[in-house]
């Protein structure tokens, strides 16, 4: 068993490391919680040859790793992961975990709390520490109408996922130095019932859209597929990324991982547009830290236009037709 210093785990997850950058956020805010807390912050890492990861997590702000680096760990394997993670729990005891709400964090976290029988906040917003020294987990809730501040006062480990992008990482420091505990693979672990068969990298967008510079949302006002598609011409002209809302995705106009909001991506870029969208809460909470944003809309009372520092009362594919007609002439001369 540990000393008595609390600890704050987060849990590696360096899978598309120069795009996922959710670990190093969360080791980001773990420090700062660390502070509140008189904690330690220290991050989990299961893999094969996992080094560069275990210097890379000290680098950017964990004061001790865990590393389980066996063979067998090569590839994310969810039962496997969840039993080493319980087992660790229990020798150890930390007080918080958290987890980046990827589709892998997202399908490990909640196993691990249900078979601690603890609470766990889902896509959290923010988190915090209160007075009684409990983690304050800021999630959306009640389909994402209002901001609810979660405490786990009876049950132990406080437990959050937090979407990538909510927080900032801190600038690597390789000068950094921490403790590393190197676990042996345990033989006895039960046998993993889900086989990997093979693995394909999905096609990568030319930049990631939660680190663009501009972004270009488009909602159901574009009216139609075909419409939609403009959008990603006027993109092209801008080099920015195109997002979507939640019926655009469902009606097939773009793919899912476009989607802006909630159950979607974060966004933070210099300069958003935001054709035809209406400005839902479910949306809007991820797109707070956008510094400036240019909404059309033909409805000028839309909660979106409210939002927005400019915000255009017009059709928004007359507007995007002239965009790209005067970037053309522009862009060519
Ligand atoms: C649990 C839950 C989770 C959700 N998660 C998400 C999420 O992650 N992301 C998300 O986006 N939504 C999410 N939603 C859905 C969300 O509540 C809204 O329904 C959605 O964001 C609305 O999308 P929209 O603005 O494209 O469409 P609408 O609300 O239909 O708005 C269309 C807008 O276009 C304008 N318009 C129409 N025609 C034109 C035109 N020709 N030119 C200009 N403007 C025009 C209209 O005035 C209107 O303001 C979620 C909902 C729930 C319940």
């Amino acid at each position: 068993m540990k000393d008595s210093i609390k600890e704050i785990w987060v849990f590696g997850d360096y899978r598309n490391y120069f795009q996922n950058r959710v670990t190093l956020q969360l080791l980001s805010r773990a420090t700062e919680l660390a502070k509140m807390l008189q904690a330690k912050v220290c991050a989990v890492v299961f893999g094969d040859q996992v080094d560069e990861w275990v210097n890379e997590y000290i680098a950017h702000g964990a004061d001790r790793v865990l590393v389980i680096d066996h063979p067998d760990l090569k590839n994310y394997k969810i039962e496997t992961y969840v039993n080493l993670m319980i087992r660790l729990i229990g020798k150890q005891r930390p007080e918080i975990i958290l987890v980046g709400a990827t589709n892998f964090g997202r399908e490990f976290a909640p196993r691990i709390a249900k078979r601690l029988k603890t609470g766990l906040s889902a896509d959290c917003v923010d988190l915090d520490i209160n007075d009684e020294g409990l983690l304050v987990q800021t999630a959306p809730s009640f389909g994402g109408n209002i901001l609810a501040q979660i405490i786990t006062p009876e049950c132990k480990p406080q437990m959050a996922t937090v979407r990538p992008g909510t927080f900032q990482e801190i600038p690597h420091n390789y000068e950094r130095t921490g403790e590393i505990v190197r676990i042996p693979m345990p033989a006895d672990l039960p046998k993993e019932r889900v086989h990997l068969i093979f693995s394909e990298r999905s096609p990568q967008r030319s930049q990631r859209i939660e680190e663009a510079k501009v972004v270009i949302c488009g909602g159901r006002g574009m009216g139609s597929k075909k419409k939609f598609k403009k959008l990603t011409e006027l993109g092209e002209l801008m080099n920015a990324e195109i997002g979507a809302t939640r019926p655009v995705v469902y009606a097939n106009w773009i793919e899912a991982d476009a989607l802006i909001g909630q159950a979607g991506k974060h966004i933070k870029p210099k300069v958003l547009f935001a054709f035809g969208i209406s400005g839902a809460i479910q949306h809007t909470a991820a797109i707070n830290n956008a510094e400036f944003i240019i909404a059309v809309n033909k409805n000028p009372n839309a909660p979106m236009m409210a939002m927005a520092d400019i915000a255009i009362v017009a059709d928004a594919n007359q507007v995007c037709t002239a965009m790209i007609k005067e970037l053309k002439v522009r862009i060519r001369g």
